[in-house]
Order: C-alpha cells, then structure tokens, then sequence
C-alpha cells in the first residue's frame, strides 16, 4: 500500500485489486446497490442456509439484556437487527446503521413486514464517522461488515468511542479456514461457484467475485484481535465458528 503526507494509506484493496483509498466507498457501494434486492436470497445459496446458524449462535451469545440500546452497523437487510430484537424485548431499542441507502430500504421494508417497528431507527451512515455521541450504546455488533470499511482502524477506534463503559463491540466477519485439507475446497466453491451463482441469481458474477477476493484480503483471526486492543479494546478474544470459515471477535470498552 502507497501512503500519503498523513498516516492514512493513499491505495487500499479492493479484492484483488489496488485503488485508491478514496475510490474503496463508491466500489464497495456499487456492490451492495447492485445486490440489495437479491442479498438474503444469495446468502441462503451461497452458503446452503449456514449463515443463518452463525448469526443466531452470534445473537445468541452476546452480553445484552432486555432495556439494553444496541447498534448494529453495517445492518443491511436487518438480519441481526430482527435477532436482537429478542434479546432486548420492547424496552430495548436499536440502531441499525449502514451506509448504503438501498441496503437499508431493503432491510427497514423487511423489518416492517415482518411486523418489527417499535423500537428500531435507521441511520445512514458510516461506520468510520458515526454520528453517535460518546457512550450511547450497550452493545455494538458488525455482521460481515468490517472486510467492507476502508479505514477498519477509524471504525474500531469509533464503536469503542459509542460503546458505554463495560460495553462490548463484536464482529462477526469470514476469516482464516484452519483445516489444510478444507482449504482447496473452500477455494473452489469461493471462486468457482460463487460467481457463477451471482450471475445465475442476481446478474451480477463481479460482486461475487469481489467477496471471494475480499475474505482473502480480510485480516486473519490473530490479526484482527490484535487491531481491537490497538483501537483501545479490553480483554480482546475470538472464537472460530465452521474451522474458521467465519469468527466472532469481542472486545469491551473499560
Ligand atoms: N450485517 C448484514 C448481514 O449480516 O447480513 C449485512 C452485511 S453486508 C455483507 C455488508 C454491509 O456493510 C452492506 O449493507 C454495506 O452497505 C455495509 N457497509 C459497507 N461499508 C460500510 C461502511 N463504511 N459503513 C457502514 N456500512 C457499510
């Protein structure tokens, strides 16, 4: 990566590609308003229904309480946002922030018809800037987000900043398989099928290839633990779901 007179780096990845850093957003944005209506329908296809088992392990085990206010970045079509929901009851509320604006229509008309109103706010945003005060939030969570963030460093260092003292941010994101024989497989399906699935169901192979390079491109478990404690989190851990196809990272604001 080049960098410029700042600290910040003038090229990033996106994938395989390198471009400039400024240019990552409306790329990353061109993906998510290309695939928005067909998204949940890729998820199920793609991963045979198995994301649906992440998420809910992911929900599931996260330290909130019923009253509890929580921010789901990068929320898109709501999925975690729905799940939460019984986790904080009607007491609690939601913040379901993404920066793409079709992505979050989609969700909030999902969320809607499905009867989930009271006690969720959409907020177009990004989740390098959030527009939140300091310790607004008991829990923030980022489901297959953070791999899509330019300046994943500013996005850490501002969930931390959100978070009320005591409160854990954590992310679920694909992340490095461990078993040596699972590897070629995976590698196989990541850039054989997937495109072709994108462009059978959602007329688009390019994005699908993008999110085949963009995992590769993701940092590995150790790595990304090692970029929470460096944003200022406390008693950093991870834990690989699927032998490390995806992980759940968590970190508390102390
Ligand atoms: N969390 C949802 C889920 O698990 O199904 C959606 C994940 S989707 C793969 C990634 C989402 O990240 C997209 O909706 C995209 O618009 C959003 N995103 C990408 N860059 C972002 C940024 N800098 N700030 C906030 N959201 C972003």
């Amino acid at each position: 990566m080049g960098t410029d007179q700042t600290t910040r780096p003038a090229t990033t990845h996106f994938g395989y590609r390198e471009v400039p850093a400024a240019e990552k957003q409306k790329l990353v944005g061109e993906v998510f308003s290309s695939v928005a209506g067909r998204y949940d329908l890729m998820n199920d296809l793609m991963s045979l229904g198995i994301h649906r088992v992440w998420k809910r392990y992911y929900v599931a085990t996260a330290p909130v309480k019923r009253g509890d206010r929580v921010l789901d970045l990068a929320g898109g079509t709501g999925d975690i946002a729905a799940l939460l929901r019984d986790r904080v009851g009607e007491t609690g509320e939601i913040v379901l922030g993404d920066i793409n604006g079709a992505m979050l229509r989609t969700g909030r008309d999902r969320m809607t018809d499905r009867g989930n109103v009271r006690g969720f706010e959409y907020v177009q945003c990004n989740a390098e800037a959030l527009p939140f005060p300091d310790a607004s939030f008991d829990l923030v969570t980022i489901a297959f987000g953070l791999r899509n963030v330019t300046d994943k460093d500013a996005a850490l260092a501002e969930m931390r900043r959100v978070l009320k003292v005591g409160g854990q941010a954590r992310v679920l994101e694909f992340s490095e398989v461990k078993a040596e024989w699972f590897k070629p497989v995976y590698d196989f399906h990541s850039f054989n099928i997937l495109p072709r699935l994108g462009k059978l169901f959602a007329n688009d192979a390019g994005s699908y290839q993008y999110l085949a390079e963009s995992i590769r491109k993701h940092p590995s478990q150790e790595a990304l633990k090692g970029m929470m404690e460096a944003a200022g989190f406390d008693r950093c851990s991870y834990r690989n779901l699927s032998g490390g196809i995806v992980a759940i990272h968590m970190g508390y604001r102390v």
